[in-house]
């Protein structure tokens, strides 16, 4: 029997390929004092580090890996409203006040992104032109108009499309209809880390890579982080590692499940076959248990994503099953190539949502974002950051929470592996 073909799904990811130049780092090789450390080098880590840097707070970012290898570096950059929950669940669990900031901070997200990019000239292929949620069948198009219409009474624009708008502005018919959001969009996600990362360098940020942290200890004014090779001694920490996230702080590994998600690009489409799939550039996701995600980079290859195996390395068949799914979408892919496989990890959460969790004083994590951290990231570490600044609690736009454990986290694949079967069984017995 031939060995499967094993893919990295850092290094063979299609954003290596295109990516922005990663800005000179280096391992942390000695003994520094600053005023906050942030552990982990992704979005969330590097918008809290670009803010602080920028506001003067001595920033030192550490990261066990190079900018990226977590999710950010690998994942499909929709830039989408960041939150798997509505309206109406997020009033319900928060109550009025708290319900409704967080509504706008979600709402506020994709073009958070968008604008630092404007601001900072990130060199990263940003593409605002929109967000389809699609519905296979009347009953989840109904759950789609009532989301909509709630989003269109807390002010946020968002846009319902019948089964023939969403033919014509996306090209497929497998659908009953879908919920638009117009100030998503997309980017290339390697290239944003990275160039979050030169950024916040130039701001005065001390970015450490292949740097470990090892050892968290409280000290009487502040906290000492220790990696293999180096120590830092600050006020405050910021962790960031969300998917990634182990021993280091004790417990913070239990509060998140990860999940991988796989993702594929094609060679670049022609004119032709541009013209009748996504031919406007949303990009797209069909809102099932289990989604199912398209995008276009910038040279017309259309990504597609699903959710992946149980572990963290993968084979080229892992991938049959999700080409399969594409070709439903849109029949005119069974003639393309496949040029690019991949995938990482998400963090998923038992209460479907991510969490602003001050772990002692001096020590915060903003992480589990079930899949949606581009935006959602992204807005958590500006939120980490002004809380380090000073910004009350109650003004920081996202609760402070204490999150649930997985009770059987020892057992997390097994959980997974079950659900996956289950949901994949309902979506089936749904789309028939
Ligand atoms: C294949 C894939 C596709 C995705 N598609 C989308 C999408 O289209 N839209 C969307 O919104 N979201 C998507 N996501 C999710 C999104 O990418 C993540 O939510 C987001 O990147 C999380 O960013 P982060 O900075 O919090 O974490 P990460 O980017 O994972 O960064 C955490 C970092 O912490 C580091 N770290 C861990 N432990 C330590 C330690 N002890 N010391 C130092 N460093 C440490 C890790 O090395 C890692 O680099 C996708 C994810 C994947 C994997």
């Amino acid at each position: 029997m031939p060995e499967p073909t094993l893919i990295d799904g850092y290094r063979d990811s299609l954003w290596m390929s295109t990516g922005s130049d990663a800005p000179a780092t280096e391992s942390l090789q000695e003994s520094l004092d600053c005023d906050v450390v942030i552990v982990g080098a992704g979005f969330t880590g590097l918008n809290a580090a670009l803010k602080l840097a920028t506001s003067g707070v001595r920033v030192c970012v550490l990261e066990a890996g190079d900018l990226g290898v977590g999710s950010s570096g690998r994942s499909g950059g929709q830039v989408n409203l960041g939150l798997n929950l509505g309206p109406s669940a997020l009033i319900k669990k928060f109550g009025v006040k708290t319900g409704e900031q967080l509504i706008q901070t979600v709402a506020a997200a994709p073009n958070h992104v968008f604008n630092l990019i404007r601001e900072h000239n990130l060199q990263c292929d940003p593409v605002q032109n929109g967000w389809v949620q699609a519905a296979v069948n009347e009953r989840l198009m109904d759950a789609q108009q009532h989301l909509a219409e709630e989003y269109v009474r807390h002010g946020v624009t968002m846009e319902l499309l019948d089964k023939d708008e969403l033919e014509i502005r996306t090209g497929t018919t497998a659908y009953s209809g879908g919920m638009f959001c117009p100030v998503a969009g997309s980017l290339q996600p390697l290239s944003y880390t990275r160039e979050l990362a030169r950024t916040a360098l130039e701001k005065g940020a001390q970015i450490y890579t292949r740097s470990a942290v090892n050892q968290l200890q409280k000290q009487a004014n502040g906290w000492r982080v220790d990696t293999d090779k180096g120590q830092v001694r600050c006020e405050q920490v910021l962790i960031c590692t969300n998917a990634y996230s182990d021993s280091v702080v004790s417990g913070l590994a239990q509060l998140v499940v990860p999940l991988r998600t796989i993702l594929i690009a094609s060679e670049p489409l022609s004119d032709n076959l541009r013209s009748t799939i996504l031919p406007e550039q949303i990009t797209f996701v069909d809102k099932r248990r289990l989604i199912l995600y398209f995008r276009y980079d910038r040279n017309g290859r259309l990504c597609v994503g699903d959710h992946g195996p149980v572990r963290d390395e993968f084979k080229l068949s892992d991938f049959e099953l999700l080409k399969k799914r594409a070709i439903k979408v849109f029949p005119a892919l069974a003639s393309v190539r496949w040029d690019f496989h991949w995938g990482g990890r998400v963090a998923m959460t038992k209460d479907s949502l991510p969490f602003l969790h001050r772990i002692s004083p001096g020590l915060t994590a903003g992480m589990g974002y079930n899949g949606r951290g581009v935006a959602m990231g992204s807005m958590m570490g500006t939120i980490l950051a002004d809380s380090v600044l000073g910004t009350p609690d109650e003004e920081l736009g996202f609760p402070l929470t204490q999150p649930d454990k997985y009770k059987m986290h020892a057992f997390r694949d097994i959980g997974v592996s079950v659900a996956l079967k289950w949901y994949t069984l309902r979506d089936y017995l749904e789309s028939v």
